[in-house]
């Protein structure tokens, strides 16, 4: 789960880090109460969406900038209301952009340096592994692929936790002077604890900053959170904004499905995780692209089934079906009457084909072929993929 930077730096503040002060307003009516919480000077208007890359990103209507330095809260006023309500497209949202629906204000601060910070989850090493660079503010991916040398990775031991000479000597290689690394330590420190004890996936600080007194400061925050544990946190399930997430996503995590939304126009349904990646590999090999990535689990229902097919026909983008259902748990015969309870249901105008295998597979075919709908049966996974493939050509 993913959260919103004004979200992030209110936990970077509950963790002991420096974060300036800031407000939120999320309608043009709450413009003015927010800024009054600020002090007189320059602001930053900051477009809130879950997605990196905002102060470089650009509006659909050609505003530039998801991140506004204003010089006056009368500017500052003038940012927030060309942002909210307005879509923003940055390198990380894809070209149909993310629209704003919440600004945050917050005190410029003045820049000597920017660095890069994260800890993450290093799953080669199943560790945790703290990523910092002097090349702060900057796309960290580009400074990966052409400045290699210049990121540094530390692991931490998870039995130990984050050590302070570990902390100090992560510091001293930024290049940072006595009076930072103590500064950055005592952030270091808050920023393991908040990874640690929130169960995050990731946290990130890009840019870190020096100011030219010599402050260090978290100037921008994210922070995901490992979903398998958020049942531990409900102050962290507290701000999840559904806004945020694809509302096909949201209807079928309330089925249990595990659905991902895609780019193709096949959608599949298919039990199993690996057999659903199977089935997308399958799919993209006969030359087509998946809808989406969709596991109703071993032992779906016929209610699950019919809220799958739901979720996918919600989608315009899908002009084809596959069913890949393998009867282990469920016998084949169950899962086509619930295919087929389910197809008359939600009443399917593109091509469905189903493929099953498995217990009773025999009866189960039957059943599709009497139930008088336009199903396509296929015998295996390639013959299923090329039909649905050969079906949308026509
Ligand atoms: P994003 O990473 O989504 O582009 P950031 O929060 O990192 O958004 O903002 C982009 C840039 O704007 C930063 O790299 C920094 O140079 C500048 N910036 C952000 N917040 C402030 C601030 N409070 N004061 C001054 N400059 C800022
Ligand atoms: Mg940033």
């Amino acid at each position: 789960m993913n959260i919103h930077e004004y979200q992030a730096k209110q936990l970077f503040r509950d963790f002991g880090l420096p974060v300036a002060r800031g407000a939120v307003a999320k309608t043009p009516a709450e413009i003015d109460a927010a800024l009054a919480q600020l002090p007189a000077g320059k602001i930053v208007v900051k477009s809130q969406i879950h997605a990196g890359g905002r102060g470089k990103g650009k509006f659909t209507d050609g505003f530039a900038g998801g991140v506004k330095i204003a010089a006056s809260p009368a500017q500052a006023r003038e940012y927030a209301g060309k942002m909210l309500g307005n879509t923003l497209v940055t390198h990380q949202t894809g070209p149909s952009g993310r629209k704003v629906q919440t600004v945050f204000f917050t005190e410029a601060t003045d820049i000597a340096k920017e660095y890069y910070l994260a800890i993450l989850l290093d799953r080669a090493a199943s560790l945790p592994v703290i990523i910092a660079s002097t090349e702060g503010g900057m796309d960290i991916e580009h400074v990966a692929a052409h400045t290699p040398e210049k990121i540094l990775r530390r692991h931490v031991d998870p039995a130990l936790g984050l050590r302070s000479f570990q902390a100090r000597e992560i510091g001293y290689r930024l290049g940072l002077g006595d009076e930072q690394v103590k500064q950055f330590v005592k952030l270091l420190d808050g920023l393991w604890k908040l990874f640690w004890e929130k169960d995050c996936a990731m946290v990130e600080i890009n840019p870190l900053i020096v100011t030219p007194a010599g402050q260090v400061e978290a100037l921008d925050a994210k922070v995901s959170f490992d979903d398998n544990a958020l049942y531990r946190h409900p102050d962290i399930q507290a701000l999840r904004d559904l806004n945020e997430e694809d509302p096909k996503e949201i209807e079928a995590s309330k089925f249990s499905l595990n659905y991902i939304a895609l780019d193709g126009n096949i959608a599949c349904l298919v039990n199993g995780a690996g057999l659903a990646m199977a089935t997308m590999d399958i799919i993209q090999y006969f030359g087509g692209k998946p809808a989406n990535f969709l596991d109703v689990g071993g032992g779906a229902t016929e209610e699950q089934v019919t809220a799958a097919f739901r979720i996918i026909l919600s989608d315009p983008a899908v002009k084809g079906i596959l069913v890949n259902i393998f009867g282990g748990i469920m016998k084949c015969d169950i899962i086509a009457r619930g295919v087929v309870a389910a197809a008359r249901s939600v009443q399917i105008k593109v091509p469905l084909v189903v493929r099953l295998e498995g217990t009773n597979v025999q009866l189960g075919r039957e059943i599709l072929a009497q139930s008088g709908l336009a199903i396509t049966p296929a015998d295996s996974l390639a013959d299923a993929a090329k039909k649905i493939v050969a079906a949308l050509k026509n």
